[in-house]
């Protein structure tokens, strides 16, 4: 079924706190029972890890994960269909930031001290975080994204993160890096306030409507 039609470019953001969020501050949340499976898998392989070598009881280990693996990986298929479909019957621009040259899957570097010491990084806490991206696929969900889109004659365009989290939606200034730890969007030149996915997936269809395609 069609939604509501637009001929607007939608931004979307792709995030950890949401799913995704579009640039009419709309958000998908990923599903509750994601995380049930993801503690089932979690238990499992902790539960494999112990078993001895080459022992009945190993092998069958084994198949139990591969099939909690397998219940992952059909959920979030699931999902990832049941939200690109949406997008692509409801939207004729879809903007994404481009994740090829995103790097926030990758660690941080060691940091010390005068005395040599190592200092804590936010290693675990971005280990955390980079799990989490990693679970959420959005590689592949974009993928999916355009894949359907192509067969509808949408658009996908995908633009430079680098700036999207320090360009202001409201004022188009550019303010100061944000880490990813800032989740909210202060403007210090128009002072407003929005959250950091939904100020980010707004200056997304800005950049959209720049370089929409001729005819549209
Ligand atoms: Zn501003």
């Amino acid at each position: 079924m069609k939604l509501p039609y637009t001929d607007l470019p939608i931004g979307i953001d792709m995030g950890l706190k949401h799913f995704m969020t579009d640039s009419h501050g709309d958000v998908v949340d990923n599903p509750r029972h994601f995380r049930k499976s993801h503690g089932r898998l979690k238990k499992l392989q902790q539960r494999l890890a112990k078993k001895k070598k080459k022992s009945n009881r190993r092998k069958k280990a084994v198949k139990s994960v591969a099939k909690a693996h397998q219940k992952v990986r059909n959920q979030r298929k699931d999902f990832h269909h049941k939200e690109s479909r949406i997008l692509v019957d409801t939207f004729e621009t879809i903007v994404f930031e481009d994740l090829s040259i995103h790097n926030m899957v990758s660690s941080p570097k060691p940091k010390q001290d005068e005395n040599g010491k190592y200092l804590p990084n936010g290693a675990a806490a971005k280990g955390g975080l980079n799990k989490s991206i990693l679970d959420a696929g959005w590689a592949s969900f974009i993928e999916l994204v355009k894949h359907k889109a192509a067969w509808a004659g949408v658009t996908v365009i995908e633009v430079d993160p680098k700036k999207t989290s320090q360009i202001c939606s409201a004022c188009h200034k550019e303010g100061e890096h944000k880490d990813l730890s800032v989740r909210t969007h202060i403007c210090t030149y128009c002072g407003v306030v929005l959250d950091r996915d939904h100020n980010a997936a707004m200056v997304r269809r800005f950049g959209a409507c720049k370089i929409s395609p001729v005819g549209r």
